[in-house]
């Protein structure tokens, strides 16, 4: 079996001390993260600008 790199996005977001569980991706042929993240914009995620951070919709 050939190695799949399968990118994910997780989202950042904490809440009352636990950090959010929700996860978009897994999909092998997206051949970049910038191009999992213009997918998941489109799915209600966000990326803040400047922040190294990612919300999925649930916290966006
Ligand atoms: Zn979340």
């Amino acid at each position: 079996m050939s190695g799949l790199e399968i990118r994910i996005i997780t989202c950042d977001a904490v809440d009352d001390g636990e950090v959010c569980d929700g996860e978009y991706g897994g999909d092998p042929s997206v051949e970049s993260l910038d191009a999992l993240r213009r997918e998941a914009a489109e799915e209600g995620w966000r990326r803040l600008p400047g922040d190294d951070v990612d919300y999925c919709p649930h916290h966006s």
